[in-house]
């Protein structure tokens, strides 16, 4: 008899070559954005997938059911722009009837979020992040080619007033395109009560401009923070957010929390238990890795539950990826990828 969900067949946690489990699932619900930030959608133009070769919710919530099978227990919901793919809330609602999930969360640029927050918490999302790179109007606009500022901050805002279990906001680092407004998001995020996370820009994906001269360093963030509000404290694990998350946490003397991804010069590949569904079905192991194994066509030709499980425990036993790691071995480090290539 075939078992009802994937999730009703016994397995032990999956783990990979070197021995990594798999817990952290990304979702990207829609390739498509509203805005073009600079280390991410570059280019003039970019062709968009055709609707029909987009999973449908049901299509993801049974991908997800073999993924936990597997051993997933956290998902985050991102893009392209999530809030642009229409009637989110029941992908959340869906995600949220599945006991063997203990974090819902979500990535936004938050420009759709004002009006969304609130049927997103009812639904069941736990978390919110929102990207925030700077709180100039005019930079803001010529860092991500469109005027969307006054709607982040609402979205902001809003998620703060849903009430959800925590909000953040993340902060892609650029030499001298924001890193001079660091102290000044610690203050916004101290005001707000939202923890601000600075990511170092990362060679990733879209990032076709992305140079070493434009990488801001960890240390380098800490210092210009400190600069400001005086020393900050490792925050232990136990302190910090309930997963493997690569963010380091310092604290203030006045309690205020901050957080560093140093993904581009201190790695953390080792502990890596990160896998990605893109918006099309297919599965990537490594934020780097050029291709991603199809459960589209699996799951559309019929698989059984049981077969979609073994395709997942195939695709992460055989797992290595050790993509940033490799990535800061190069002497010779440009963008990873170039337009026509994306
Ligand atoms: N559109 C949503 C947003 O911006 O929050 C979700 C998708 S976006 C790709 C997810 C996160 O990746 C954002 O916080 C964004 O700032 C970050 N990101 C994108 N490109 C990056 C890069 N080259 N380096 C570091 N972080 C990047
Ligand atoms: Fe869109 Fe997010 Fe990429 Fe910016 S980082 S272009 S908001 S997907
Ligand atoms: Fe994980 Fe790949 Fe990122 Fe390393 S580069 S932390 S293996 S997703």
């Amino acid at each position: 008899m075939q078992p009802e969900r994937a999730t009703d067949i016994p397995q032990p946690p999956a783990k990979d070559a070197l021995q990594r489990p798999l817990r952290n699932l990304r979702i990207s619900v829609t390739d498509r954005c509203n805005l073009r930030c600079s280390y991410c959608m570059p280019e003039d133009a970019y062709r968009w997938l055709p609707r029909r070769e987009l999973l449908s919710f049901e299509e993801i919530a049974r991908a997800v059911d073999a993924l936990t099978a597997c051993g997933v227990s956290r998902v985050r919901l991102t893009g392209g722009e999530p809030l642009l793919r229409r009637d989110l809330s029941h992908l959340v609602e869906l995600l949220a009837r599945r006991t063997e999930l203990e974090d819902i969360a979500l990535t936004t640029n938050g420009l759709r979020l004002a009006s969304q927050a609130e049927e997103l918490r009812r639904a069941g999302l736990g978390r919110v992040t929102v990207s925030l790179d700077t709180l100039r109007s005019a930079r803001y606009a010529e860092l991500t080619r469109r005027d969307g500022l006054a709607q982040a901050l609402g979205g902001i805002r809003a998620a703060v007033a849903a009430g959800f279990a925590s909000v953040k906001l993340n902060t892609v680092v650029m030499r001298d395109r924001n890193d001079d407004e660091i102290p000044d998001l610690v203050a916004f995020g101290r005001k707000h009560g939202v923890e601000v996370r600075f990511i170092e820009y990362m060679d990733v994906g879209g990032a076709t401009r992305w140079s070493p001269a434009d990488v801001v360093p960890r240390d380098e963030i800490l210092e210009r923070v400190e600069n400001r509000f005086g020393p900050l404290e490792p925050v232990q694990p136990a302190d910090g957010p309930p997963s493997s998350a690569p963010a380091q946490r310092f604290r203030l003397e006045d309690g205020t929390t901050i957080g560093v991804i140093s993904s581009t010069t201190a790695p953390f590949c080792g502990s890596c238990d990160r896998t990605r569904l893109t918006a099309d079905g297919r599965l990537f192991t490594c934020l780097y890795a050029r291709d991603g194994h199809d459960l589209r066509e699996p799951l559309r030709s019929g698989a059984s539950n049981t077969e979609l499980v073994a395709l997942v425990r195939g695709i992460w036993s055989t797992r290595d990826d050790r993509g940033a790691e490799e990535r800061l071995a190069l002497e010779d480090r440009g963008a990873l990828a170039d337009a026509d290539e994306l």
